[in-house]
């Protein structure tokens, strides 16, 4: 019984970072499954969960940050959730991209994640005769990918109407503009219904996709995914090795210790952000948690206190921080790691806004260290664990917030430390070092700057950007 419940505990605990969690229909998460995709991508956390709501999105992101997915499959489950053959000569999807390779993936996308489901779907693109793509349309279909000119000519010469799109994606919109479809997409969008949902990607935000985007979205919602680089550079990175059962003390002393201005901590689930919350008010630090059970006004009025100053700490899951657009967050601390590596860039992407210095401190417990691993060679470097944590019981714990007392028990301990690590590496065995009464003086620290990080096989297989010819195994562009 104790067993399955706390397996239960365990699938819920892990089912915000998978698919399942976004109520997409089960025809598409089979196919999600068939294609290997652990878990989604930072840019598809965000995204889809708005385009479900039949939002428009305004989404910055790069090819290879998984975004056609994070289009394709809340547009799956639309069709799939109104299901009725498209009418002749029309398509209920539009999607509008630069060039015919892309054009070909995007499509190659839709038809693999859609595999399961009794969907249409057609090609647009020049470089070969109308004749086959006339033909396609003639019966109508669910999804067409095009680009601009060959669907104008289209449009031209009557092989299809535009007045019954439901939904309108411009991908790759900065490169649309550079090649100068501006034109072209104006005309498109003119023949569309005004009542339609709008998603426009791209990788950089000028001026003229600002203003295109504000003429053609309605009251959209911006997500973005930070490239790696910029912000790996910038923040001050940490880890914490600690028992699962040390991380709310050890955040706590975090916490006390550090010079904080606004810190937001992320976990991985809802009740864990209720959970820490709980931890930090008993020990007398006001904190407040925003995640999806919390109502919407709820949500609107701890972000503004947060803006505001007036809350200092902000415990979140991922998905309910896509909202949180605040300046001055001087530390993240990840409570627990991220199951999606690029999670951990977009998290710490958190603080170090507007050129500014941030710290991240990651609290990463035994089971984590694969995470952490992943995290590593994502950005490319090895996460320092210097901070210092071991102390002989709480009571010093509570005694060291300010960090001049600490410094004497800090030598003596970085001794003890250096000798326990050196023991670890040589026999291989775990850095944990069993339980301690305060559970606090189990924390060891590694010096993972000296050592390449260790072969662990990953929990399961998760996202890691791949060469563009890896897509679907084959990376086929189907014509019409
Ligand atoms: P994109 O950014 O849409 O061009 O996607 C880049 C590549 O990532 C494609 O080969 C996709 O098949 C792959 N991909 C998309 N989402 C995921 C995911 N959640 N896990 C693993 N691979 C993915």
């Amino acid at each position: 019984m104790r067993v399955a419940a706390a397996l239960a505990r365990k699938q819920k605990a892990y089912s915000l970072t998978s698919f399942d969690g976004f109520g997409l229909n089960e025809a598409i998460t089979r196919a999600i499954a068939e294609e290997k995709y652990a878990s989604p991508t930072p840019i598809q956390v965000q995204t889809i969960p708005i385009v479900m709501s039949r939002r428009d999105v305004i989404g910055i992101a790069q090819t290879g940050t998984g975004k056609t997915a994070a289009f394709a499959l809340p547009i799956l489950h639309q069709l799939a959730a109104q299901a009725r053959p498209p009418e002749r000569k029309s398509c209920r999807i539009l999607v509008l991209s630069p060039t015919r390779e892309l054009s070909g993936q995007i499509l190659a996308s839709f038809r693999a994640y859609g595999r399961h489901l009794r969907i249409r779907t057609a090609l647009a693109i020049g470089g070969v005769p109308m004749g086959g793509q006339v033909r396609a349309l003639l019966d109508g279909v669910d999804v067409l990918v095009a680009t601009p000119g060959r669907l104008l000519d289209l449009v031209k010469s009557n092989a299809l109407r535009l007045g019954g799109v439901e939904l309108l994606v411009l991908d790759e919109a900065d490169r649309m503009l550079d090649m100068g479809f501006i034109h072209d997409i104006r005309k498109i969008v003119s023949k569309l219904p005004a009542k339609r949902q709008t998603l426009l990607f791209s990788a950089t935000m000028p001026g003229a996709i600002a203003e295109l985007a504000a003429q053609m979205l309605r009251d959209p919602i911006r997500v973005a995914v930070t490239p790696v680089a910029s912000t790996v550079e910038r923040v001050e990175q940490r880890v914490v090795h600690v028992n699962r059962a040390a991380k709310p003390d050890v955040l706590v002393d975090v916490l006390r210790r550090e010079p904080i201005d606004r810190a937001l901590i992320f976990t991985r689930t809802k009740r864990g952000a209720d959970k820490v919350v709980r931890g930090l008010i008993k020990a007398g630090i006001t904190a407040h948690a925003i995640h999806g059970n919390k109502s919407q006004s709820q949500r609107e009025r701890v972000l503004a206190a947060f803006r505001r100053g007036d809350v200092t700490t902000l415990v979140a899951t991922d998905i309910a921080a896509r909202g949180i657009d605040v300046d001055g967050i001087s530390h993240v601390v990840n409570f627990d790691l991220p199951d999606v590596p690029e999670t951990y860039v977009h998290r710490i992407g958190r603080t170090a806004r507007a050129g500014a210095d941030g710290i991240a401190i990651s609290l990463c417990d035994p089971e984590e260290r694969a995470l952490l691993h992943s995290i590593e060679k994502l950005i490319g470097k090895s996460i320092s664990g210097n901070d210092s944590r071991v102390r002989p019981n709480r009571n010093a714990a509570s005694n060291t917030h300010g960090r001049a007392g600490q410094r004497d028990t800090r030598s003596a301990d970085k001794q003890k430390r250096r000798r326990e690590t050196n023991v670890a590496h040589t026999s291989g065995r775990q850095e944990q070092t069993g339980e301690s009464t305060d559970g606090i003086a189990s924390v060891a620290f590694l010096r993972r700057s000296t050592r390449p990080p260790q072969q662990e096989a990953p929990r399961a297989r998760r996202w890691s950007a791949q060469p563009k010819g890896s897509r679907h195994g084959q990376g086929r562009t189907p014509a019409i």
